[in-house]
């Protein structure tokens, strides 16, 4: 082990605040050194949220999308996709079939899609959170000031916004039209509206260095968010980053293991990508440091063209299985899925 390596996994381990070069050092693991790293984040997960596993139920409603970004297979450009919109009825049936596995937190997903207005929208929630005794999560996007405040009103509890990537360049080169400043912007309202508030990164991006992976940590440890999706970029077929090599488990795993270090109490899911990469990365990534899992609750009809990547897991499954798969994974690790709303616990 390099001696910097052991000083800064030490510095870690007491608490200290890493310093970018900690992070450069502890990012560039070798496999000895990723096990010590991967060890230190199991343990802070365990000191900080515990052993529980949060099953959080993904519905993905709409695949339409008016954004453009490189790496998405959702790109308004990718003319090849079958494009789909659930009613908010079939969206609440999902929902109620979600709960009635046991999940305590719906995740509402979908493209950039002006289609379901914030009126909609806000009317779903309501009437949501009156039939069930969920939490639930937003995943839609850049919207308004006033569409995220009316959402939030609606009962809304949290809301994921990714930053993607730390580099402004880059951020803006692989989601035309827009720019980092402006994302941030937005989660900076989402905060101010009392959401607790997702963020999180993708590794492995086409032009993205070690240097840029380390400010991404730096960007979500400055942030304080209550969660983090972190998983690999997984280069789609039909988009222009379709020859690009996938971002790979150990940088995905060591990124993860560093959120937890940075962010000691936040919720950080096993993501979907990472499962996508190798089918039992779901049950390693709960031993670096995450402790959420996000079973698919999307209907079998519809699963198969949300196709923000290729080769996502469970596409062949009815919801049911997904649940019982992300059960089993939770107890393959020695650990226990969640009874309580999972709610942020703050790292303000
Ligand atoms: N449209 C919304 C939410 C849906 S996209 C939004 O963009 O915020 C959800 C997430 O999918 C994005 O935040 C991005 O991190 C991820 N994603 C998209 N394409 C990807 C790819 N090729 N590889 C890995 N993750 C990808
Ligand atoms: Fe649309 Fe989100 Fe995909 Fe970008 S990442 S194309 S905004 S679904």
């Amino acid at each position: 082990m390099r001696k910097a390596f052991a000083e800064a996994l030490e510095r870690a381990a007491d608490g200290r605040e890493l310093s970018r070069e900690d992070l450069q050092v502890l990012l560039g693991a070798d496999e000895q050194e990723s096990a010590s790293l991967f060890e230190l984040a199991d343990e802070v997960r365990s000191r900080f949220v515990g052993e529980d596993v949060h099953l959080r139920g993904l519905i993905e409603f709409s695949n339409y999308c008016a954004g453009n970004c490189l790496y998405c297979g959702l790109r308004k450009n990718n003319r090849r996709l079958v494009r789909y919109r659930m009613s908010p009825a079939e969206i609440r049936e999902s929902a109620r079939r979600a709960a009635g596995l046991g999940c305590r937190t719906i995740v509402l997903q979908s493209g950039e899609d002006g289609f379901y207005t914030a009126e909609v929208l806000a009317d779903l929630i309501s009437r949501l959170k009156e039939e069930l005794d969920v939490a639930i999560t937003l995943s839609i996007g850049d919207r308004t000031w006033a569409e995220y405040a009316l959402l939030k009103e609606a009962g809304a509890d949290r809301y994921l916004l990714k930053y993607e990537t730390s580099d402004p360049c880059l951020f803006s080169a692989l989601r035309p039209g827009t720019t980092l400043e402006e994302r941030l912007k937005r989660i900076a309202w989402l905060k101010e509206l009392g959401y607790q508030v997702g963020s999180g990164n993708i590794v492995g991006l086409p032009g993205q260095s070690l240097e840029t992976l380390v400010g991404d940590i730096l960007l979500l440890r400055g942030m304080g968010v209550e969660m983090a999706g972190i998983g690999p970029f997984i280069p789609g077929d039909r988009t222009p980053l379709g020859r690009f090599p996938p971002g790979t488990l150990e940088q995905v795993l060591k990124t993860l293991a560093l959120a937890r270090l940075v962010l000691p109490r936040a919720h950080l899911p096993a993501t979907t990508a990472t499962a996508t990469l190798d089918a039992r990365s779901r049950a390693r990534a709960l031993k670096c440091g995450a402790n959420v899992i996000m079973p698919n609750m999307t209907p079998l009809p519809y699963r198969g063209d949300y196709r923000i990547y290729p080769g996502k897991d469970g596409l062949g499954e009815m919801p049911e299985e997904s649940y019982a798969k992300a059960v089993r994974t939770v107890k393959s690790a020695g650990r226990r899925v969640a009874r309580d709303f999972g709610h942020g616990y703050g790292n303000l």
